[in-house]
């Protein structure tokens, strides 16, 4: 009878790499888009923020719009860059969007 509930890993029956990583699937989908330095550093870094739950791909994807993806503790610029490679190389992303653009109306 705990209080808290322990967090529900998002449910992704796939094996990271044989699908499409979407929006509900947990980061670990894009194991094999981002090169395993990168990734390991954004695990950390998201557990971090994260602390309570597992986080989803819209997780990583809302830090990365925002701008705030760069200014996680622990993603180094190198880091950063791999993960942004990641995204683009499964479709999430595409290159000619920066994160924390100003001026256009979309979020
Ligand atoms: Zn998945």
């Amino acid at each position: 009878m705990s209080a808290i509930r322990p967090p529900r890993p998002a449910d992704c029956h796939s094996t990271p790499g044989e699908h499409q990583a979407g929006l509900d699937c947990p980061v670990h989908c894009l194991a094999t888009a981002i090169p395993g330095p990168a990734f390991r550093a954004l695990a950390h870094a998201l557990a971090d923020r994260y602390p309570a739950k597992v986080p989803a791909v819209a997780d990583l994807l809302a830090l990365y719009h925002a701008g705030e993806l760069a200014r996680l503790p622990g993603l180094s610029p190198r880091s950063y860059a791999g993960v942004r490679n990641g995204l683009h190389a499964a479709g999430l992303i595409t290159r000619h969007r920066r994160p924390a653009a100003a001026g256009r109306a979309a979020r």
